[in-house]
């Protein structure tokens, strides 16, 4: 049995539609399909909330382009005995999507609550129209069984509940296409819905992938796999036939934007291959990620993730402050904020650590708090952080190995006078990763990319 995704990029429009239609109606047997909200319909949905909320009237001929769009395809692609009963569950959840609007526009604040309920109409009401669009399928309500619980002042899964409750909806062998609207979940304990982050659709097809023990994972999207760099930077990017799950998961979290960073552990655990394909292309061979052993030492590809700062450690004595790595790392826990990359210091006197820039603020409190003895008998000078930065990362299982490699690409960058304002230390044997200003991304990319492809 195969888990097939198909995120906005695939259900944005009647052709686009009519694809999916004929990849899912022509399976040999019957899989489980997850869908994204049609394409750039979450956006649509949040900036139409800032507006209700800040009192503009402009919410109302949102409501009626967001309501024709859904019929349109409504009226064109949905099966005809189907038509009727579709069109009046969208209807209805479009009427309480324009009453929490309205809602919005008396109150004059946008609650957090709210916009998750919000977002989630996307991937209800899309979830609804295309199980009817599809031949035997019946739809599955994924709040029902995907359930978070708050984790400080994140929502986080419940693998346990959410493997069970999955088990539980989804008897195998299946006698229908099920469709599942990908994204939304419930809190276990409020009832409240939530959701797994922008983009997270990926990831509710790999819960589900991972809890049924599918046989692949298919994510279909609007490129022909996995490329050696986002297409939109680098048009000669190149597709990548196979790699391995850790190059996967390090080229996701450092910004790959092809597969929502979380979707890949839980078929990694189960070794469930994935497969990235093009619903405009679906011939073509696509991406495999499997845990086979790739070739040690080659290059697989690179990407970028901005919105990154550079917290810097500075001191004379910064090398004797004790246990600095373990400590500032559980300052950065205490933040809540993830550590991209840890430079080693060029000399003594300094150390540093690449974090999303978002709660940077509050990171170098608790830094200072941390540390505020060294601080007060001057062993450490001054914790201090700068934005408006990238982390740029090389990855391939390997490329430690490749000796050589970041003195010959940190001259690349050099030689085009483009600063790198840190490096990371030499503890990952897969991703090599600098830290350059927002301003050069596009030009270090193109750099590296011809140097590492030739292309
Ligand atoms: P979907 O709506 O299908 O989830 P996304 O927009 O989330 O699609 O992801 C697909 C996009 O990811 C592609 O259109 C491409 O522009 C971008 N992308 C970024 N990096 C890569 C990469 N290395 N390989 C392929 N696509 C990439
Ligand atoms: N619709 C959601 C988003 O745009 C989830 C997804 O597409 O995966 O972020
Ligand atoms: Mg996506």
């Amino acid at each position: 049995m195969k888990v097939l995704k198909f995120g906005g990029t695939s259900v944005g429009t009647i052709e686009s539609l009519t694809n999916v239609k004929n990849i899912v109606d022509n399976l040999d047997e019957p899989a489980i399909v997850v869908v994204s909200a049609l394409g750039g319909l979450t956006d649509r949905l949040i900036s139409t909330a800032n507006d209700a909320a800040n009192g503009t009237e402009e919410f109302r001929q949102d409501m009626i382009s967001i309501r024709k769009r859904h019929y349109d395809i409504i009226n064109a692609l949905v099966r005809k005995n189907l038509r009727d009963e579709i069109t009046q569950k969208v209807n209805t959840l479009l009427d309480e999507l324009e009453n929490r609007y309205q809602g919005l526009s008396l109150i004059k604040t946008l609650p957090e609550s709210t916009l998750a309920e919000i977002v989630s109409f996307g991937e209800r009401i899309s979830s609804i129209i295309i199980a009817g669009i599809l031949d035997n399928a019946e739809h599955h309500d994924s709040t029902e069984f995907i359930k978070t619980e708050k984790w400080f002042s994140k929502n986080i899964t419940d693998r346990s509940l959410t493997d069970r409750l999955i088990k539980d909806e989804f008897k195998l062998p299946l006698k229908k296409t099920c469709v599942a609207g990908g994204f939304i979940s419930k809190d276990k304990n409020t009832g409240e819905i939530t959701n797994l982050g922008r983009g997270g659709s990926d990831y509710t097809a790999a819960l589900i992938a991972a809890a049924l023990d599918a046989d692949t994972l298919e994510i279909w999207t609007d490129v022909d796999g996995f490329l050696t760099a986002d297409p939109r930077i680098i048009p000669s990017a190149q597709l990548i036939p196979k790699m391995s799950f850790v190059e996967s998961m390090e080229l996701c979290s450092f910004g790959a934007k092809v597969i929502y960073p979380p979707t890949i552990y839980p078929v990694f655990h189960k070794n469930i291959p994935i497969k990235i394909l093009n619903t405009f292309n679906p011939k073509a061979p696509g991406t495999l990620i499997t845990d086979f052993a790739v070739r040690k030492g080659n290059i697989r590809g690179i990407s970028s993730l901005g919105k990154s700062s550079l917290i810097r450690i500075e001191g004379p004595l910064t090398s004797n402050v004790p246990e600095i790595n373990s400590r500032a790392y559980n300052a950065m826990a205490r933040s809540g904020l993830n550590i991209y990359l840890v430079s080693p210091p060029s000399d003594t006197t300094s150390f540093s650590m690449a974090v999303p820039t978002e709660g940077l603020t509050n990171a170098l409190e608790n830094l200072r708090i941390e540390f505020a003895p060294e601080l007060d008998n001057e062993e450490i000078l001054k914790i201090d952080g700068k934005d408006s930065l990238s982390v740029l990362a090389i990855v391939g299982e390997g490329i430690r190995q490749l000796t050589g490699l970041g003195s010959r690409l940190l001259d690349t960058l050099r030689c085009a006078s483009i600063q790198v304002l840190a490096q990371s230390d030499a503890a990952s044997e897969t991703t090599l990763a600098f830290v350059i200003n927002d301003k050069d991304v596009k030009e270090s990319l193109r750099l590296i990319h011809y140097a590492c492809f030739g292309v």
